[in-house]
């Protein structure tokens, strides 16, 4: 396994670094100083990665949650509630029946506004402040507004979230909303919201955090820390694959720069990489398309339709830091439909774990490549489930069974419940 995208060490620390922390370019190597200006991307147009010239071995970790990592981290510490020490489920009989050595559950919606998100906004909200800006935007598919309207609450800064009008979940607009967020319902989907708030971050209007801002990656990062670390503890080694739910492709281009990371530092071997395993819906999946045809970036789809509306995304904005971490370290991507989604999602709940319906794709997905052989019966797997059930309380009940109406007293409950 090479990994080519290389990061931090082997590139001496240009004037640009900051306390060894700098931006650079992913594909001009551009660099430039992190708090000096706004900036989210390169002059030349292309994504921009943080950069350390000092990258950590597992004893520099201590503490828990995200802010144990930071010493892979641009800070000390941030705008914490806290996040992050999330449960690596065991999932016995989801385990045998997809039929893989060892199948575990990451599940992220036990953060603090009930997704992974939490983890990027308490670093990206960390840096707004260093920067001294006044107003955080991000467009959002639901749960990136929930985060930031937390987060920049407990911040005290106010937060202006663009959400695709009736395309998101009911408790997702109901957290930003009562954590104070400003919200604009647009007549478009998700990318038409992106496009719209990275011209008003353009403008000055706003700082932006959505995951285009490289900070929030550094928060998502320690998804994968955490899962090494709690795999490492209960088997002795790391997980072959990580399957995940992927929409603008934040996360795997975070794992992937985690595991990158780890390589540079020799605290991980290149052979023990987790294969990077994405999953998209199938009416949203220019991810897929991309790694089946071979190609270096999607092509954007303008109409996408799915129940999992956290991935119901056209434009992954991350896909050029992504399709390599799955390329080179022997991943793969697959599309599911929304029934499979739902199908895991009643699979998952049935072992306790409750979760929204993007998150259940990633377990659609590992069920649909097992089925293929694409996934071998001896791999240790981990699925990485990305929001809570309440998230999406509709599809929950859609999905579940329904309440039965019964009389007022116990004679009558009995016979109902004899029938
Ligand atoms: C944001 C989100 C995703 C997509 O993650 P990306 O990093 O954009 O690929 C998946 N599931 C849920 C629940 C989310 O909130
Ligand atoms: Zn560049």
């Amino acid at each position: 396994m090479e990994l080519t995208l290389t990061t931090g060490r082997e590139l001496p620390p240009p004037d640009a670094a900051e306390d060894g922390v700098w931006l650079q370019c992913i594909d001009c190597d551009e660099t430039y100083a992190p708090f000096d200006e706004i900036r989210y991307t390169c002059d030349c147009g292309s994504l921009l990665e943080v950069r350390y010239d000092d990258l950590p071995d597992w004893d520099d970790f201590e503490g828990r949650g995200v802010w144990r990592y930071s010493a892979a981290l641009p800070f000390d510490e941030g705008v914490s509630l806290p996040e992050g020490d999330t449960p690596l489920h065991r999932v016995p009989r989801l385990e045998s029946a997809v039929g893989v050595e060892s199948l575990r559950v990451k599940h992220e919606g036990m953060n603090p506004t009930g997704s992974f998100k939490d983890r990027g906004m308490t670093v990206g909200v960390r840096v707004a402040g260093e920067l001294g800006v006044d107003r955080l935007a991000c467009a959002s598919t639901g749960n990136t507004s929930a985060a930031l309207a937390a987060y920049g609450a407990r911040a005290g800064v106010e937060t202006l979230v663009l959400l695709p009008a009736g395309k998101v979940a009911a408790g997702k607009v109901a957290q930003a909303s009562l954590h104070g967020a400003r919200i604009l319902e647009v007549d478009g989907n998700f990318d038409t919201c992106l496009d719209i708030v990275q011209d008003l971050a353009d403008r000055g209007e706003a700082y932006l955090l959505n995951s285009l801002n490289p900070f929030r990656l550094e928060g998502q990062k320690t998804i994968g820390l955490e899962i090494l670390e709690a795999h490492r503890e209960d088997y002795g080694e790391y997980p072959d694959r990580i399957v995940l739910p992927v929409g603008n492709a934040g996360n795997t281009a975070a794992l992937y720069k985690c595991f990158r990371e780890l390589v540079a530092a020799g605290a991980l071997d290149v052979d023990d990489v987790p294969k990077l395993t994405g999953v998209q819906a199938e009416g949203a999946a220019p991810m897929v398309e991309a790694i089946e045809e071979g190609n270096d970036e999607t092509r954007r789809w303008d109409h996408v339709e799915t129940i999992a509306t956290a991935i119901r995304i056209g434009n992954p904005v991350n896909a050029p830091k992504a399709l390599p971490g799955i390329r080179e370290t022997g991943g793969t991507a697959v599309a599911v439909s929304d029934e499979e989604i739902t199908d895991a999602q009643r699979a998952l709940a049935g072992e306790g774990v409750g979760v929204e319906p993007a998150s259940a794709a990633s377990v659609a997905g590992l069920r649909k490549l097992r089925e293929r052989g694409d996934v071998a019966a001896d791999e240790r797997v981990v699925c990485l489930t990305t929001g809570h059930l309440l998230k999406d309380p509709d599809a929950a009940a859609a999905a579940g069974a329904k309440p039965q109406p019964v009389p007022g007293d116990t004679d009558g409950v009995l016979a109902h419940l004899q029938d």
